[in-house]
């Protein structure tokens, strides 16, 4: 996928702010450090578009990159963080909740997991979520370099069975760093934009 024309069309606080062009959708999400601006950045071929967060969970505005007026890239802020109030948690999941479920323009989902390790219990849910709302999903495993290659399908037996994933759910093994999946996961996009 070529792409040169990115930008940040807005970091929305409210669904009334969500942008109205009818582009399809494409949600990443994912665990506060897991790599999530790091693969929206290699995604779109610039070094520091996405915010890579020093402060894990700071991030809670739902960001919608425009991409090549075609396409939002839409960065759901991190779950499964600690330092935020409970009605700030409960607030924000709404808002999170109501995206995923009633945003008609959403065509699929990309779900991060870190690739070093076993999902955790929020991966977890989160997956359940998403395939309980029968939304697509891509899950892709980050930070594989710092995975040896001989375990890549350890990793991603480990990742599939977690997380329960359906045979027909797709894993894709990433590296933000030495770009590696980058091709596989613009091509779930593509294949979902039309949907
Ligand atoms: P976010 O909170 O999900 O947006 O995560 P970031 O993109 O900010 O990354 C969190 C940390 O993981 C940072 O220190 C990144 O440098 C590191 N990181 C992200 N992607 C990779 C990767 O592919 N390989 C390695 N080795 N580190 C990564």
């Amino acid at each position: 996928v070529l792409v040169n024309d990115v930008s940040l069309r807005i970091s929305a606080v409210a669904a009334s702010q969500y942008p109205t062009d009818g582009w399809p959708e494409i949600a990443l999400v994912g665990r506060s450090n897991v790599g999530k601006s790091s693969l929206t950045n290699r995604l779109i071929n610039r070094k520091a578009l996405a915010r890579t967060s020093g402060a894990p969970g700071k991030t809670r505005t739902l960001n919608f990159y425009a991409v090549e007026n075609e396409l939002f890239l839409v960065d759901v802020p991190g779950y499964g963080y600690a330092k935020v109030s409970k009605k700030q948690r409960a607030e924000f999941g709404a808002m999170i909740e109501a995206y995923l479920t009633k945003r008609s323009v959403l065509r699929g989902v990309v779900q991060l997991v870190d690739g070093r390790h076993v999902p955790t219990a929020d991966d977890v849910s989160m997956y359940r979520y998403l395939a309980y709302y029968e939304l697509p999903v891509l899950v892709v495993a980050t930070k594989m370099d710092k995975v040896k290659r001989s375990q890549f399908n350890r990793s991603e037996s480990m990742i599939r069975k977690t997380l329960g994933l359906t045979p027909a759910t797709r894993v894709v093994l990433f590296s933000a760093q030495e770009g590696f999946g980058k091709d596989a996961v613009w091509d779930w996009i593509e294949a979902h934009m039309a949907a």
